[in-house]
């Protein structure tokens, strides 16, 4: 390449025309007229004027098929060499006037013998611009299309790049329902790719239509904007969109007015670059001042896409300045920021795609992880069901027997019977739970009485035989996790003698319950238990307080002997027994003389105490088939089945004679002695009707009495 860079001349105006129609100013010389200019564009003092010339020499050469190249030119052209037109673009018509045609660039056929001579160049332009454009060299035809291929490389990559860019936006757009901002990123990018490809000086190799790729760029670049502002307010959201949205409806419109306009002859194509330009710069301004007071709110990832975008825009302004003259040419690498900004745009959707499936994998895990966790929680809910229902059965089955055992115990005569229908009764009641039950014994200590379950390594024996040292009741509430391994429950029997020991123990292991009922299943088995040791102590209570109550009712408290009731109904039955079996039955009653007298004597409490000796004595007088009683006062009466009147009166002498013979002492001190009364008699020997053998025995003592006292008497029939 030979760069046309020096000799440049220009005239403004326009030539006149000679009679076969070439300019009269490519034969006259008029140095005076033409003026340097180091390139030949925009001489200065256009002065409204669309007409200028340019002239150059052309310098030495060593090509083959020389060819003058021209990057672009403002706006029509036709070149002249000695005298003949040699090249020509656009249309002049009668005025030398021209419609704009597009901004090819330019291939010259230059004749071999061309150095040292000059070339014209007629130019009209009504647009800002006037004159050539870019670059101007000589060079070979081959070279000249390498080097608008190398020239147009980057810009076809990066057109390519684009439209790549834009199907896979366009696609994820699709993929991603609602992701407006991919599908404005599709725009864009597809935008760049037809600007730069339509802009890019290979297109013409492509398709020889300059005006054609130059409405394409000029629709594509006028969209830019609509693209740039459709981002910034799906990114800023509400904040300031009224603005940027105006400005994209603005954009829109005008490309489609400019397009259209320049389709229908309205306007010349070239003359709405000038305006777009300066609107997109106010444009730009405003997007980046509500950019700028934004930025600080927006998330980093579109703070990192307005950066890039600004880098953009900033090549979009650089390459602006170079093309309106305010900086000298240069090729501004446009493309490159349009590249990036997308890039940029699609390497943070994809890191948004990342993370959202990211984000998706984590969620579905989690969700995962939380339906294994449920579904573990209901199936161990419902093993604890079924062990809860388990157990409830157990516990149901095992209050019937105990319902059945509390039952047979309150039917019992006695509490030792009691006991033996309870030991009998324990496994059944406490098992699987294995254990024993310790009873006191007459010495305190505590011994098992039986023994049920396998108990576990260590649980048992029990080791009770010292007594309940070391022994700690088990009391509710207890936690389960403090549950010692052995469990001990102390059965009370409350009565008249019974003392702070308990009357037994119920000794169990530890209950080991399914895990699922652990908690709250072994405390209440305990409390279980607990109850039903409580209430077998309350009925063995209420069992030894009947006994008590029926010794109370039956038996004289001072004496020990058998009372009056007794008395009653002893006599009646042995009335039957006597009459079934016509077996004798004698009746003594006896009463101590002058009783009163020793009582006002030494006492009431001294009388008390020659009762019980006289007690004491009847017990050692009398035989175990005889009854003994304390009828009243110092009343007594003896019943003796089978004992004839000889044999009455010989025992009721006998006493008469110990009572006698006893020296009542009362504190030490020596009372006196005692003498009774006594009146006897026998069924059927002298009483022959039985209703009479009380009274007939009543009679004799009072006759006895009456006859002196401290003797017996048999009764007369
Ligand atoms: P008699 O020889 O006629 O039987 O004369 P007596 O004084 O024994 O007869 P009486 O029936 O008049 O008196 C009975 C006395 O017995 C009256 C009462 O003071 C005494 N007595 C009755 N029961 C008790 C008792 O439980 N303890 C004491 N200390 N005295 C009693
Ligand atoms: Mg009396
Ligand atoms: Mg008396």
């Amino acid at each position: 390449m030979q760069p046309l860079d020096e000799s440049w001349q220009y005239r403004w105006g326009d030539s006149p025309v000679l009679a076969d129609g070439t300019p009269a100013w490519l034969f006259e010389d008029a140095p005076d007229q033409w003026h340097d200019i180091g390139f030949p564009s925009n001489p200065p003092g256009r002065d409204g004027r669309d007409y200028a010339w340019f002239r150059v020499t052309l310098p030495e050469g060593n090509w083959f098929h020389p060819v003058l190249y021209v990057y672009s030119v403002d706006i029509i052209v036709q070149v002249w060499f000695r005298g003949e037109r040699l090249y020509q673009y656009g249309t002049f018509e009668g005025e030398g006037r021209g419609a704009f045609e597009g901004w090819p660039w330019h291939e010259i056929q230059l004749p071999d013998d061309y150095e040292g001579e000059t070339l014209y160049f007629r130019v009209f332009s009504d647009y800002t611009d006037i004159g050539l454009w870019g670059e101007v060299a000589i060079t070979e035809p081959p070279d000249l299309t390498l080097y608008i291929l190398s020239q147009s490389a980057e810009d076809l990559i990066v057109s390519a790049l684009s439209a790549l860019i834009a199907g896979l936006a366009l696609v994820f757009a699709c993929i991603q329902r609602g992701q407006k901002s991919l599908a404005t990123v599709a725009l864009f990018s597809s935008l760049v790719a037809v600007m730069l490809l339509a802009e890019s000086q290979a297109s013409l190799l492509l398709l020889y239509r300059p005006l054609f790729w130059d409405y394409l760029a000029a629709a594509s670049y006028y969209l830019i904007p609509v693209a740039l502002t459709l981002l910034l307010a799906q990114w800023l959201g509400k904040q300031r969109s009224g603005l940027i949205r105006g400005l994209m409806w603005f954009h829109l419109a005008y490309a489609v007015g400019a397009v259209v306009g320049a389709l229908g002859g309205l306007v010349a194509l070239s003359s709405t670059f000038p305006v777009f330009d300066a609107v997109l710069v106010v444009s730009l301004l405003l997007i980046a001042m509500v950019a700028v007071r934004q930025f600080s709110g927006l998330y980093r990832e579109q703070q990192i896409l307005l950066l890039a975008c600004g880098g953009f825009v900033a090549l979009l302004i650089l390459d602006m300045a170079v093309a309106h003259g305010f900086l000298p040419w240069g090729r501004v690498p446009v493309s490159w920021g349009a590249l990036g900004f997308s890039l940029a745009v699609i390497g943070i959707s994809v890191w948004h795609f990342g993370r959202t499936q990211r984000a998706l994998h984590q969620l579905t895990a989690r969700l995962e992880q939380k339906v294994r966790e449920r579904t573990a929680r209901a199936e161990a809910l419902a093993a604890r069901e079924v062990a809860r229902g388990r157990l409830l059965a157990l516990e149901s089955k095992k209050s019937q027997k105990f319902a059945d055992v509390i039952a047979a115990l309150q039917d019992c005569a006695g509490i030792e019977e009691a006991f033996e229908g309870l030991l009998r009764a324990m496994p059944e009641l406490y098992l699987p739970i294995a254990g024993g039950f310790y009873r006191r014994g007459q010495n305190g200590r505590y011994e098992c009485q039986t023994q049920w379950g396998e108990a576990r390594a260590g649980a048992f024996p029990l080791a009770l035989g010292q007594g309940l040292s070391g022994i700690t009741e088990t009391v509710l509430p207890v936690r389960s996790d403090e549950l010692p391994l052995q469990l001990y429950f102390f059965l009370r029997v409350e009565s008249g003698h019974s003392g702070p020991e308990p009357e037994g123990v119920l000794a169990l292991e530890r209950p080991e319950l399914p895990d699922e009922l652990k908690d709250y299943g072994s405390l209440r088995v305990i409390g279980w238990v607990h109850q039903s040791v409580e209430k077998i102590g309350i009925t063995l209570s209420g069992l030894a307080l009947r006994a008590e109550l029926q010794k109370f009712s039956y038996e004289d408290s001072l004496t020990g002997l058998k009372n009056r009731r007794h008395f009653d109904e002893l006599f009646r039955h042995e009335r039957e027994v006597s009459v079934r079996s016509e077996r004798s039955l004698s009746l003594l009653i006896f009463d101590i003389d002058h009783f009163k007298r020793f009582n006002d004597c030494h006492g009431h409490e001294a009388g008390d105490q020659a009762l019980r000796r006289v007690g004491k004595l009847l017990g050692a007088c009398f035989r175990g088939s005889d009854t003994v009683c304390r009828y009243g006062g110092e009343e007594f009466a003896v019943l003796m089945p089978g004992a004839s009147l000889e044999e009455a009166r010989y025992r009721a002498e006998q006493l008469r004679g110990a009572i006698a013979a006893e020296r009542i002492e009362h504190r030490g001190e020596h009372l006196g002695y005692l003498t009774i009364s006594a009146g006897i008699a026998c069924w059927p020997e002298n009483c022959p009707a039985f209703e009479g053998l009380f009274r007939a025995a009543d009679m004799a003592l009072y006759e006895a009495k009456e006859a002196g006292r401290n003797r017996v008497v048999a009764a007369t029939p």
